[in-house]
Protein backbone atom coordinates (compact mmCIF):
# COMPACT_ATOMS: atom_id res chain seq x y z
CA UNK A 1 0.00 0.00 0.00
CA UNK A 2 1.01 3.40 -1.25
CA UNK A 3 2.25 5.28 1.84
CA UNK A 4 0.80 9.09 1.51
CA UNK A 5 2.29 12.06 3.81
CA UNK A 6 -0.42 14.75 4.75
CA UNK A 7 1.15 18.29 5.78
CA UNK A 8 -0.17 19.15 8.94
CA UNK A 9 0.59 18.29 12.57
CA UNK A 10 -2.74 19.13 13.85
CA UNK A 11 -4.62 16.03 14.59
CA UNK A 12 -8.29 17.84 14.04
CA UNK A 13 -7.14 18.61 10.22
CA UNK A 14 -5.58 15.33 10.33
CA UNK A 15 -8.81 13.57 11.59
CA UNK A 16 -10.75 15.65 9.06
CA UNK A 17 -8.54 14.92 5.68
CA UNK A 18 -8.01 11.49 6.47
CA UNK A 19 -12.09 11.21 6.39
CA UNK A 20 -12.28 13.19 3.15
CA UNK A 21 -10.04 11.37 1.57
CA UNK A 22 -11.03 8.01 2.72
CA UNK A 23 -14.70 9.03 1.04
CA UNK A 24 -13.28 9.66 -1.90
CA UNK A 25 -12.05 6.23 -2.42
CA UNK A 26 -8.74 6.50 -1.54
CA UNK A 27 -7.34 3.51 0.06
CA UNK A 28 -3.65 4.86 0.57
CA UNK A 29 -2.13 4.76 4.08
CA UNK A 30 -2.27 8.42 5.48
CA UNK A 31 0.17 9.59 7.86
CA UNK A 32 0.38 13.23 9.39
CA UNK A 33 3.83 15.14 9.38
CA UNK A 34 4.47 14.67 12.81
CA UNK A 35 5.57 11.15 12.41
CA UNK A 36 8.34 12.88 10.51
CA UNK A 37 10.02 15.13 13.29
CA UNK A 38 12.90 15.55 10.69
CA UNK A 39 10.57 18.01 8.22
CA UNK A 40 11.68 21.08 8.60
CA UNK A 41 8.81 24.31 9.05
CA UNK A 42 8.34 25.69 5.89
CA UNK A 43 8.50 29.48 4.93
CA UNK A 44 5.18 30.14 3.60
CA UNK A 45 7.12 32.49 0.55
CA UNK A 46 4.56 32.32 -2.18
CA UNK A 47 1.79 34.89 -3.35
CA UNK A 48 -0.78 32.48 -3.66
CA UNK A 49 -2.29 29.57 -1.86
CA UNK A 50 -1.21 27.13 -4.66
CA UNK A 51 2.36 28.17 -4.57
CA UNK A 52 2.09 28.10 -0.50
CA UNK A 53 0.36 24.67 -1.24
CA UNK A 54 2.80 23.00 -3.70
CA UNK A 55 5.94 24.49 -1.10
CA UNK A 56 4.84 22.55 1.78
CA UNK A 57 4.24 19.33 -0.13
CA UNK A 58 7.54 19.69 -2.21
CA UNK A 59 9.38 20.60 1.57
CA UNK A 60 7.72 16.67 2.28
CA UNK A 61 8.14 15.21 0.07
CA UNK A 62 12.01 15.76 -0.70
CA UNK A 63 12.50 15.36 3.40
CA UNK A 64 11.16 12.30 3.21
CA UNK A 65 11.17 10.38 0.15
CA UNK A 66 7.66 9.54 -0.11
CA UNK A 67 4.29 11.10 -1.65
CA UNK A 68 3.15 14.43 -0.06
CA UNK A 69 0.18 16.70 -0.11
CA UNK A 70 -0.69 19.70 1.62
CA UNK A 71 -2.91 22.23 1.74
CA UNK A 72 -3.43 26.58 2.18
CA UNK A 73 -6.15 27.68 2.73
CA UNK A 74 -7.83 31.69 3.92
CA UNK A 75 -10.97 34.24 3.56
CA UNK A 76 -11.39 36.07 0.51
CA UNK A 77 -13.15 39.31 1.03
CA UNK A 78 -14.71 40.75 -2.28
CA UNK A 79 -14.97 44.80 -1.13
CA UNK A 80 -11.43 44.26 0.01
CA UNK A 81 -10.17 42.92 -3.36
CA UNK A 82 -9.41 39.54 -1.72
CA UNK A 83 -8.01 40.30 1.36
CA UNK A 84 -6.92 38.53 3.92
CA UNK A 85 -6.05 36.12 1.58
CA UNK A 86 -2.92 34.33 2.22
CA UNK A 87 -2.65 36.35 5.25
CA UNK A 88 -5.73 35.37 6.60
CA UNK A 89 -4.13 34.14 9.67
CA UNK A 90 -2.13 36.45 10.86
CA UNK A 91 -4.44 39.57 9.85
CA UNK A 92 -4.49 41.03 12.91
CA UNK A 93 -0.66 40.82 13.15
CA UNK A 94 -0.11 37.67 15.79
CA UNK A 95 0.00 34.63 13.98
CA UNK A 96 -3.51 32.03 14.87
CA UNK A 97 -5.05 34.60 17.25
CA UNK A 98 -8.54 34.10 15.43
CA UNK A 99 -10.49 36.06 17.63
CA UNK A 100 -8.58 39.41 16.65
CA UNK A 101 -8.25 38.32 13.22
CA UNK A 102 -12.14 38.58 12.90
CA UNK A 103 -12.85 41.46 14.95
CA UNK A 104 -10.48 43.37 12.70
CA UNK A 105 -12.04 42.16 9.80
CA UNK A 106 -15.48 43.08 10.94
CA UNK A 107 -14.30 46.67 12.12
CA UNK A 108 -12.93 47.16 8.93
CA UNK A 109 -16.02 46.18 7.01
CA UNK A 110 -18.17 47.91 9.57
CA UNK A 111 -19.58 50.53 7.28
CA UNK A 112 -20.28 47.68 4.26
CA UNK A 113 -24.24 46.97 3.40
CA UNK A 114 -24.96 43.65 3.43
CA UNK A 115 -24.97 43.69 -0.94
CA UNK A 116 -21.61 44.30 -0.57
CA UNK A 117 -20.74 41.41 1.78
CA UNK A 118 -19.86 39.08 -0.39
CA UNK A 119 -16.76 36.72 0.30
CA UNK A 120 -15.54 33.04 -0.17
CA UNK A 121 -12.77 30.79 2.08
CA UNK A 122 -10.27 28.86 -0.61
CA UNK A 123 -8.39 25.64 -0.30
CA UNK A 124 -5.56 24.63 -2.44
CA UNK A 125 -4.98 21.23 -2.32
CA UNK A 126 -1.13 20.08 -3.59
CA UNK A 127 0.26 16.40 -4.47
CA UNK A 128 3.82 16.62 -4.46
CA UNK A 129 6.25 13.35 -5.55
CA UNK A 130 9.94 12.73 -4.23
CA UNK A 131 10.83 13.15 -8.05
CA UNK A 132 9.40 16.81 -8.30
CA UNK A 133 6.07 16.04 -9.83
CA UNK A 134 3.32 18.18 -8.54
CA UNK A 135 -0.34 18.82 -8.96
CA UNK A 136 -2.36 21.83 -7.26
CA UNK A 137 -6.80 21.91 -7.34
CA UNK A 138 -8.31 24.71 -5.39
CA UNK A 139 -12.09 24.58 -3.81
CA UNK A 140 -14.16 27.00 -3.07
CA UNK A 141 -16.90 27.71 -0.20
CA UNK A 142 -19.05 31.37 -1.40
CA UNK A 143 -21.06 33.15 0.63
CA UNK A 144 -21.45 36.39 3.05
CA UNK A 145 -20.47 37.97 5.80
CA UNK A 146 -22.27 38.74 9.16
CA UNK A 147 -22.20 41.70 10.93
CA UNK A 148 -21.35 40.05 14.41
CA UNK A 149 -20.44 36.55 14.78
CA UNK A 150 -22.44 33.75 15.50
CA UNK A 151 -22.39 29.77 16.57
CA UNK A 152 -19.12 28.08 18.51
CA UNK A 153 -18.09 25.42 16.39
CA UNK A 154 -15.19 25.46 13.59
CA UNK A 155 -12.07 28.14 14.05
CA UNK A 156 -10.91 31.46 12.48
CA UNK A 157 -13.42 33.17 10.69
CA UNK A 158 -16.27 30.33 10.67
CA UNK A 159 -18.89 32.60 12.94
CA UNK A 160 -18.94 35.47 10.38
CA UNK A 161 -19.56 33.26 7.11
CA UNK A 162 -22.80 32.54 5.63
CA UNK A 163 -22.65 29.81 2.94
CA UNK A 164 -24.79 30.85 0.29
CA UNK A 165 -27.96 29.44 0.76
CA UNK A 166 -27.62 28.78 3.92
CA UNK A 167 -29.14 30.85 6.71
CA UNK A 168 -26.71 29.80 9.33
CA UNK A 169 -22.81 30.38 9.95
CA UNK A 170 -20.16 28.22 9.19
CA UNK A 171 -19.88 27.79 13.32
CA UNK A 172 -23.40 26.89 13.65
CA UNK A 173 -22.90 24.07 10.80
CA UNK A 174 -22.46 20.65 12.30
CA UNK A 175 -18.39 18.91 11.12
CA UNK A 176 -20.29 17.10 8.52
CA UNK A 177 -22.26 19.90 7.21
CA UNK A 178 -18.89 21.87 6.57
CA UNK A 179 -17.02 19.34 4.89
CA UNK A 180 -19.57 18.70 2.81
CA UNK A 181 -19.61 22.36 1.17
CA UNK A 182 -16.42 23.23 2.16
CA UNK A 183 -13.64 24.74 0.65
CA UNK A 184 -11.26 22.08 1.81
CA UNK A 185 -13.19 18.97 1.42
CA UNK A 186 -13.81 19.97 -2.57
CA UNK A 187 -10.29 20.65 -3.23
CA UNK A 188 -9.45 16.92 -1.54
CA UNK A 189 -12.12 15.64 -2.78
CA UNK A 190 -11.05 17.34 -6.10
CA UNK A 191 -7.46 15.51 -4.98
CA UNK A 192 -8.54 12.49 -4.83
CA UNK A 193 -8.69 11.04 -8.60
CA UNK A 194 -5.52 12.89 -9.37
CA UNK A 195 -3.66 10.49 -6.36
CA UNK A 196 -4.87 7.70 -7.76
CA UNK A 197 -4.14 8.75 -11.51
CA UNK A 198 -0.38 9.29 -10.25
CA UNK A 199 -0.02 7.02 -7.41
CA UNK A 200 -2.54 4.03 -8.69
P1 LIG B 1 -4.50 27.30 7.15
O1 LIG B 1 -4.43 27.10 5.68
O2 LIG B 1 -5.10 26.11 7.87
O3 LIG B 1 -3.20 27.77 7.74
O4 LIG B 1 -5.56 28.46 7.41
C1 LIG B 1 -5.24 29.81 7.22
C2 LIG B 1 -6.26 30.71 7.91
O5 LIG B 1 -7.37 30.89 7.06
C3 LIG B 1 -6.81 30.18 9.22
O6 LIG B 1 -6.00 30.57 10.31
C4 LIG B 1 -8.17 30.85 9.28
O7 LIG B 1 -8.02 32.14 9.75
C5 LIG B 1 -8.56 30.91 7.81
N1 LIG B 1 -9.37 29.73 7.42
C6 LIG B 1 -9.01 28.75 6.56
N2 LIG B 1 -9.98 27.83 6.45
C7 LIG B 1 -10.96 28.23 7.28
C8 LIG B 1 -12.23 27.67 7.63
O8 LIG B 1 -12.64 26.59 7.17
N3 LIG B 1 -12.95 28.36 8.52
C9 LIG B 1 -12.53 29.52 9.08
N4 LIG B 1 -11.36 30.09 8.80
C10 LIG B 1 -10.57 29.45 7.89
Amino acid sequence: MTRLILATRNSGKLTELKAILADAGLDHELVGADAYPQVPDVKETGVTFAENALLKAHALAKATGLPAVADDSGLCVDVLGGAPGIFSARWAGRHGDDRANLDLLLAQLGDIDDPHRGAHFACAAALALPDGTERVVEGRLLGTLRHTPAGTGGFGYDPVLQPEGETRTCAELTAAEKNAISHRGKAFRALAPVVRELLG
